[in-house]
């Protein structure tokens, strides 16, 4: 376990010999033959229900087994937007209690996961569309979520370079400034070094290729370093959700999809809060080395490669001129794509799977990594209690069947255009 807390002591302690005596952030564990709780999926989402599994539940016998490496599934490749400017109940609560874990988390993890609250500003390209801002940004003060409504001029100042309108007009746009950005590694790091220190095994380049159901019970997986025994499973596997469920038997009502991003090259500070368009299907922001970060839809087909095509890249790049012509001399540096879950109603399932000691958090669609702290906590405290948390309870597998669908966007079962 690691143990050296880090501090400014332990840094100019550190200098003093050369930075070579850091301890590793965790332990390159080997798997046990039984744990009490095992999670699937070394991303942030399931490095975090370790974290709280025990921490807040006292459940040391956790491990977490990844296929290729921590991070590297879409924690790694997500855009870094967190943000909790929901209209419908059940994801203002959800995605504001995030909020709350997001702004004391590098505290909690003695790990700066630079999370920075530079504002989250959606444009508003129709006197309706502002209408509808106005309406969503009411129901998040009524939940107690900061929110602004900006007028035109207000924007202009607040975001300079926004010079272009062209087909797309600004007349406005709502801004919840505890809105931002954090460090999607960071997150990842901070949460397995912290589940480290309290005991869980992280498991890295263990595939779980089945999962062993006894009696409509789980008994344990199947893995490419042999078989682990367990009567607590959680799955946290992001765009593999459905394929991960199948092995127990359970169908999930969601597709997977490519989702892609890119970075320019970087540049000096010009841009100094998160801007989205939902009309034009773009958002960006400026990364702290001053890439500016960028993306736009999901590729229209199913696919589980980490990669897209070029015409989703064009799209975002167009959309980017088309807000900031002033972008147009930056250079492209690198893009690259994630797999995500799309749900049918395009909210998350967090909870029970209908095998015993089964449980998931999963069909995040585009917007997961800002839930991370709460899905953590959120799948934790279903697994511990066998029961969900009052926040997590509207978002179970039961919904598709029962029509109780919390569907933000009123796109319906169509998750392409969730
Ligand atoms: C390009 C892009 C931009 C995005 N931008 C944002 C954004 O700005 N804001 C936001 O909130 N969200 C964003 N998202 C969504 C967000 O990244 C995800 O919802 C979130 O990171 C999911 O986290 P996770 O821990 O569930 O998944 P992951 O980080 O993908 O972790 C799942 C892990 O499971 C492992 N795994 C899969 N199958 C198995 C198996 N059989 N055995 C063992 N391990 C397995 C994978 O290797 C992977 O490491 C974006 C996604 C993409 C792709």
């Amino acid at each position: 376990m690691s143990s050296t807390r880090y501090s400014l002591y332990a840094l100019a302690r550190n200098a003093l010999t050369g930075h070579r005596h850091w301890p590793p952030a965790w332990r390159k564990a080997a798997p046990r033959r039984e744990y009490q709780a095992v999670i699937i999926g070394g991303g942030g989402h399931g490095l975090a229900t370790a974290y709280y599994l025990a921490k807040e539940h006292r459940i040391k016998s956790v491990a977490v087994l990844e296929k290729g490496w921590l991070g590297g599934g879409n924690t790694g490749r997500n855009t870094t937007i967190v943000r909790s400017n929901y209209h419908l109940a059940p994801n203002a609560h959800l995605y504001e209690f995030s909020m709350k874990l997001w702004e004391g988390l590098s505290r909690a993890l003695n790990f700066n996961v630079m999370y920075s609250a530079r504002g989250v500003l959606n444009l508003a390209h129709t006197p309706q569309e502002l209408d509808a801002f106005a309406r969503r940004g009411n129901a998040m003060r009524l939940n107690g979520i900061d929110a602004e409504l900006l007028s035109r001029d207000e924007i202009r100042r607040r975001v300079p370079r926004r010079d272009g309108a062209g087909r797309f007009p600004v007349v406005g746009g709502l801004l919840q400034p505890r809105g931002g950005t954090a460090r999607h590694d960071a997150v990842a790091w901070g949460y397995a070094r912290a589940a480290d220190a309290h005991g869980v095994d992280i498991i890295e380049r263990c595939e779980v290729t089945g999962i062993r159901v006894t009696n409509g019970a789980v008994a344990g997986v199947e893995t490419t370093q042999g078989f682990i025994a367990t009567q607590k499973l959680g799955i946290a596997v992001a765009g593999n959700s459905s394929r991960v469920a199948a092995m127990a038997g359970v169908r999930l009502p969601i597709e997977s999809h490519v989702l892609q991003a890119l970075v320019t090259e970087p540049v000096k500070p010009c841009l100094d809060t998160v801007v989205t368009s939902g009309a034009v299907h773009y958002y960006v922001s400026q990364s702290a080395k001053g890439e500016l970060v960028m993306g736009g839809d999901i590729d229209g087909y199913n696919s589980y490669a980490q990669r897209g095509n070029l015409p989703v890249i064009e799209h975002v790049a167009e959309a980017c001129l088309l807000l900031f012509p002033s972008f147009s001399r930056l250079r492209m540096l690198r893009s690259w794509g994630g797999i995500v879950d799309m749900s049918m109603d395009g909210s998350p399932i967090i909870g029970k799977l209908p095998v015993r000691g089964l449980y998931m958090t999963g069909g995040w669609c585009y917007g997961g990594f800002k839930a991370t702290p709460a899905s953590g906590f959120l799948l934790a405290h279903t697994m511990a209690h066998d029961a969900p948390h009052a926040l997590n309870a509207p978002f179970s597998l039961e919904r598709f069947a029962e029509g109780r669908l919390i569907d933000e966007r009123g796109a319906g079962a169509a998750p392409w255009l969730h």
